[in-house]
């Protein structure tokens, strides 16, 4: 077992999370009506090691939608898919040092990386690109349950279709994308590309699921559930290096320098982290901080790394 006593880690984990229960501070964001609506005293917690432990606490079983954290596997799945030289050659590995959504590209003309908005609607263009849209949705649908090891995965339609409803930026963006010619297959609708980006962010998952598929990435691609091969590990690779230096919008460098750990976080409230070779760690509570991360879920990971020496460079 890579966590021998798993009943003692439990009891720590589960003390951080009753610590961290009582703060009050962040916003819940609103861009959405749907995300508005949120219950700010939503807090859960859950946990999956890489051989097959689970353990959750609070609001575990609550569904959320995934929204950006969407970003990481369908990169994880296209780079498994197609490549990650193919990926690379339309889409950078640098953070953007701007809003997530900014309307903004590299010195080559090309997304700064894959787990930003314009990286991100690239990147899932690509996905089973000839196929039709349903037959898209379907692939991914299937494919990120596999990665839970089959656990909750749902879909919620009126985030979907306020997402779309309030699509200005996202548009400009991909309009923006397009007159750069940063799209590699031909694009004859922009409303179709952003539809399948939308009903990505609008995937559902609650935190035992997402921790298990954060462990998916943290086995290096295999489900530790199913066993299942899910990504490549070269995939897998990739995508933590990509969460380690962009995952946490304009808090990546500091989170990355005090956590020390890949994790991506979104709108929703949700931050998924990933202890490669050891754990997935899902954190959910809707009220963000001023850099848009969850505000509990911050104060979490803090806790966590002075309790534990996870940090990537804590061995040394
Ligand atoms: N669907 C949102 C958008 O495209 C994603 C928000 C987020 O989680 N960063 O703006």
């Amino acid at each position: 077992l890579v966590i021998p006593d798993w009943s003692k880690f439990c009891k720590e984990i589960e003390n951080i999370y009753k610590h961290c229960k009582t703060i009050s501070d962040g916003k819940v964001a609103s861009y959405i009506p749907q995300l508005a609506r949120l219950d700010p005293n939503s807090w859960g917690v859950a946990i999956c090691s890489v051989d097959g432990q689970c353990a959750s606490w609070g609001d575990d079983q609550k569904p959320f939608c995934i929204q950006s954290v969407a970003n990481v596997f369908s990169y994880s799945l296209a780079a498994s898919e197609l490549g990650g030289e193919y990926v690379h050659k339309y889409v950078g590995q640098e953070p953007s040092g701007r809003l997530h959504d900014a309307i903004f590209l590299d010195s080559h003309g090309k997304p700064h990386n894959p787990i930003i908005n314009s990286g991100a609607i690239l990147v899932s263009s690509m996905i089973q690109h000839q196929k039709d849209l349903a037959d898209r949705y379907d692939y991914v649908l299937n494919r990120f349950k596999k990665v839970a090891g089959n656990d909750f995965i749902g879909f919620n339609n009126s985030v979907y279709l306020s997402e779309r409803e309030k699509a200005d930026r996202n548009l400009a963006l991909s309009y923006f994308m397009k007159e750069n010619k940063c799209f590699p297959n031909k694009i004859s609708d922009l409303t179709e590309v952003l539809d399948f980006y939308y009903q990505l962010c609008s995937i559902e998952a609650n935190c035992e699921s997402l921790a298990v598929m954060a462990a998916t990435l943290a086995n290096g691609g295999v489900c530790p559930i199913t066993e299942e091969r899910c990504f490549g590990s070269r995939a897998c690779r990739d995508v933590l290096t990509l969460m380690n230096s962009c995952g946490m919008y304009d808090y990546s460098g500091q989170f990355s320098f005090h956590v020390g750990l890949p994790a991506k976080s979104s709108a929703s409230g949700v931050i998924m982290i990933v202890i490669p070779n050891l754990l997935g760690i899902v954190l959910w509570s809707p009220p963000l901080d001023e850099q848009r991360n969850s505000a509990r879920g911050i104060k979490f990971c803090q806790k966590l790394i002075e309790r534990f020496n996870f940090h990537n460079y804590d061995s040394l």
